[in-house]
């Protein structure tokens, strides 16, 4: 923990303390997603491909525009630490920072899946939740954070000292490079902060470090996502498993995740705008 408390408080420390929060970004105004329409839209749709993610690994996986997809857990409780890219163009990926900017630090049905600058644009819209009833629980904690990054081997070994090469960072790097067939150091180069699907967490209340618990998700959950973009998308099932109790090593139970892509009657969306990129020129005033 850091030591700000050996610092002396000023005696008008609680009237500085005791201002009102303000939300950063008021969201009211974004653009709506539209539910209306795609819960309509998913009466009509059948299913047209699936993958299984198998344990420690990554998968990859297409979704057109209009497209619907879910992960679903299967076998037993497992996270999975999701990345999406523009089919089109890698360089415009998923923004976990801005998303959680936007929404919150878990996020549900409602809630857009944000793409990097300059694009910014939803990639998709969640669409659909069987953990929806979970919310915030005693320890502060919910379902599907924008606050972790992903385990990766670099911080494994500056903790722990050794190797562990089926961190979610690798895994999301070999299913890329295989996916675009290019080298595994290119790809990993697109590999960025993920959703972490399924995943419990959030801050203890005297340090405010990032906590996970066991995942309370169990085989037949499924979250739901429309694509507003052509998308690739990689989910490695976590080698933490549930994480329950640690990541980075085969120590955990591990099971398989599904990606399953859905497609509705194009005329269902009839009429639906989609995103365009930000329309903000790029000049920076100069
Ligand atoms: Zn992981």
């Amino acid at each position: 923990m850091h030591r700000t408390l050996d610092m002396p408080a000023p005696s008008d420390a609680e009237e500085r303390r005791s201002k009102p929060p303000v939300v950063v970004y008021p969201n009211e105004t974004l653009p709506p997603a539209g539910l209306d329409v795609l819960y309509a839209a998913r009466q009509s749709m059948s299913k047209v491909a699936e993958i299984i993610v198998p344990p420690r690994e990554a998968g990859s996986f297409r979704v057109p525009k209009g497209h619907f997809f879910r992960i679903v857990s299967m076998e037993g409780s497992q996270v999975g630490d999701l990345n999406l890219w523009n089919a089109a163009d890698l360089s415009e990926c998923f923004f976990s920072g801005k998303t959680r900017a936007l929404h919150a630090t878990h996020v549900g049905v409602g809630d857009r899946l944000w793409s990097t600058l300059p694009y910014l644009r939803p990639m998709a819209t969640i669409t659909y939740d069987t953990l929806g009833w979970y919310g915030w629980d005693a320890d502060g904690a919910g379902i599907h954070d924008v606050i972790g990054t992903r385990c990766d081997p670099y911080t494994n070994r500056l903790l722990k000292g050794d190797d562990y090469h089926h961190c979610c960072h690798s895994n999301l790097s070999r299913a890329l490079a295989s996916e675009m067939n290019i080298p595994v150091r290119e790809a990993e180069a697109h590999v960025h902060d993920v959703l972490n699907v399924f995943m419990c967490t959030g801050f203890t209340r005297d340090t405010h470090q990032y906590f996970m618990k066991a995942s309370p998700v169990r085989p037949g959950d499924f979250i739901e996502f429309f694509a507003e973009i052509d998308l690739v998308g990689a989910l490695s099932a976590c080698p933490g498993g549930d994480c329950g109790s640690g990541h980075s090593s085969d120590l955990a139970p591990c099971y398989p995740l599904r990606v399953e892509i859905w497609q509705p009657d194009p005329e269902s969306l009839a009429g639906r705008a989609f995103p365009e990129r930000s329309p903000y020129p790029g000049t920076h005033g100069l």
